[in-house]
């Protein structure tokens, strides 16, 4: 049992982004992959929370549910009443920046287009994603978005954030978006 749960943690750590309970990797902008935090210090995608929920044996009981990672039992009914985890979330909009130019515009997509879970370039902006209908965020914004997280949230990610970026850089082999968001500093 203890070396499942230590293959479990392995795993997890090689990617942060990734949903220990079915290896996927955790969406975001809602639905059943979006990263929900457990109370334990633990995160797990919706679809696993909901799979592990277990109906109680007799109707006295309440519904209960198991961290895979560490055990701690909670009392739930619904996936929805852990919280998500709003970090991840802005991890995963940060690891899905394309810091390559824009297409249509030659010009680095460094502006995040909340609405359409997209990065785009400043003229993006005139085109397909005006300031009337999209809600767009510089990565100035995201990085001060990403630094007003609560600190316990803040310290329990400072190790996942080590993760991530070493993989990025054996991946893209530069550091891309992460330098201009001041990680190095
Ligand atoms: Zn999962
Ligand atoms: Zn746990
Ligand atoms: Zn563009
Ligand atoms: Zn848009």
């Amino acid at each position: 049992m203890s070396q499942i749960k230590k293959k479990n943690v392995e795993e997890t750590r090689a990617d942060p982004l990734r949903c220990p309970g079915c290896k996927q990797r955790y969406r975001y902008g809602g639905g059943i992959r979006q990263p929900r935090a457990l109370g334990c210090g633990h995160t797990l995608c919706e679809l696993c929370i909901i799979d592990k929920i277990k109906e109680p044996k007799s109707p006295g009981n309440k519904p209960e549910f198991h961290c895979p990672s560490c055990g701690k039992e909670f009392i739930v009914r619904d996936a929805s009443q852990f919280p998500v985890s709003w970090l991840l979330v802005d991890l995963l909009q940060l690891a899905a920046a394309d810091t390559g130019s824009c297409l249509m515009h030659g010009r680095p997509r460094n502006l995040h287009c909340i609405s359409c879970t997209t990065w785009i370039c400043q003229g993006c902006t005139k085109v397909n994603h005006p300031i009337d209908r999209c809600n767009v965020q510089s990565i100035e914004e995201a990085r001060s978005g990403l630094r007003t997280q609560q600190k316990w949230d803040l310290e329990q990610v400072e190790e996942t954030w080590g993760d991530l970026l070493q993989q990025l850089q054996v991946r893209n082999n530069n550091f891309g978006i992460f330098s201009l968001l001041g990680f190095f500093h």
